[in-house]
């Protein structure tokens, strides 16, 4: 006999283990899969998060956030409270931003936890491979579900079996931790340091994380710039390095289709201003879980999950898509990218920061 679940979410991160809690929490036999044998392993993110009374001003429309982010003290690495933003010659801009680091090891197993202990089950080493109507292929043998979400990340294979596959523009990054005291200043470095996105500096207590991502790699390897990068800034050696792509060419266009929905990386829902995804991932899980609970409670329809994520977090994500495609005009000289920021100032930085229009 097959196992046969109300739901199964494929991809335990931010995106999943949120969609999973929601629903187990209403009730339904939730399944969780990941590949991935551990939970939050390899880390592939510069494990930043904005607090929560800065997302209330990124995107103001999401109800109840600290019930959302209820994040406790012992997953915060650093609070910080400082973004300097760093152009091609060195010009510093310095804004008030509140922030903290995690560690994705324990912050991914966190929310996984708090599923599981909503009553989902997690099923780890499980490589979704294909889908037909209520029947999910892994390598593991087949099982069935009511509703499927993809929660896969960036590549999807739940939405490429699904037809709901585009193709996304990515940011290729490399990083890694380094050992040192370092200010709670979250540091990001622009122009040929790093091609047509950024290096950055993110301190945690023990250290930092140390990365860049780019658009255009040219003849030179992502290792390389970020050796230059490490040499440059006088920051030692690197550990524990991983690598990873940012979709940063928005939503997909169509997220819910007959009885799969598509949440988080696997779905476009990442500010394309600075790849920011966690708690973005996490708005639209939460969503998407309760969707899916009153789909079963009230035969509510699950499209219901598309508009509303779009309504609460889609003007700020086509705000960033916006300004990423007017900086991606000056980004390709360090000439224009230097003069670009002095004309943006601090002020319009900020907003840019924030997803607001910054014009
Ligand atoms: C280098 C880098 C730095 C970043 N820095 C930040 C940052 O500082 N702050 C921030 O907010 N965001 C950051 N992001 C973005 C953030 O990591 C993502 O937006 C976020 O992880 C999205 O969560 P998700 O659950 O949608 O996807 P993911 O976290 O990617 O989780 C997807 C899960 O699906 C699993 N999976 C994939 N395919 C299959 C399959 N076929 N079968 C079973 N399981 C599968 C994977 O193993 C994975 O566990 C960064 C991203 C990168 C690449």
């Amino acid at each position: 006999m097959m196992d046969d679940f109300d739901v199964a979410v494929i991809g335990a991160g931010p995106a999943g283990s949120t969609t999973a809690y929601y629903a187990a929490r209403a009730g339904l036999n939730v399944v969780m899969l990941d590949q991935r044998k551990e939970v939050g392993v390899p880390v592939q993110c510069g494990e930043f998060i904005p607090s929560t009374s800065e997302m209330k001003k990124i995107i103001p429309r999401v109800e109840d956030q600290e019930e959302l982010f209820d994040i406790n003290d012992e997953l915060i690495k650093l609070r910080t409270d400082k973004l300097k933003l760093v152009s091609p010659k060195g010009r510093e801009y310095i804004m008030d931003f509140d922030g903290f680091t995690v560690d994705r090891r324990y912050f991914d197993k966190h929310l996984a936890a708090k599923a599981t202990g909503a009553g989902a089950e997690l099923r780890t080493g499980t490589k979704f491979i294909s889908l037909d109507g209520e029947i999910i292929v892994t390598d593991r043998g087949s099982i069935k579900a009511g509703v499927i979400v993809g929660a896969d990340g960036f590549k999807s294979s739940v939405a490429k079996s699904k037809g709901m596959e585009v193709e996304h523009v990515l940011c290729p990054c490399m990083l890694g931790q380094v050992s040192g005291n370092f200010k709670p200043t979250v540091e990001m470095f622009f122009g040929s340091v790093a091609p047509g996105g950024y290096a950055w500096v993110i301190p945690k207590n023990d250290g930092a994380n140390v990365g860049l991502g780019i658009q255009k790699t040219g003849n030179v390897s992502l290792r390389k710039m970020l050796d230059r990068f490490l040499e440059t800034k006088g920051l030692g050696k690197i550990h524990d390095l991983s690598a990873g792509y940012v979709p940063i060419s928005g939503s997909i266009p169509q997220t819910v289709k007959d009885n799969v929905l598509i949440v988080g990386d696997a779905a476009g829902q990442v500010m394309a201003t600075n790849g920011g995804g966690i708690p973005i991932s996490m708005i639209c899980g939460r969503i998407a879980g309760k969707t899916i609970a009153s789909h079963f409670e009230e035969k509510a329809p699950l499209a219901n999950y598309d508009a509303e994520w779009r309504r609460t977090v889609g003007p700020e994500l086509d705000n960033a898509l916006k300004t990423k495609r007017q900086a991606d005009k000056v980004f390709k000289s360090d000439f224009k990218l230097e003069l670009a920021m002095r004309m943006m100032g601090l002020k319009r930085m900020k907003r840019a920061i924030l997803c607001k229009p910054i014009f």
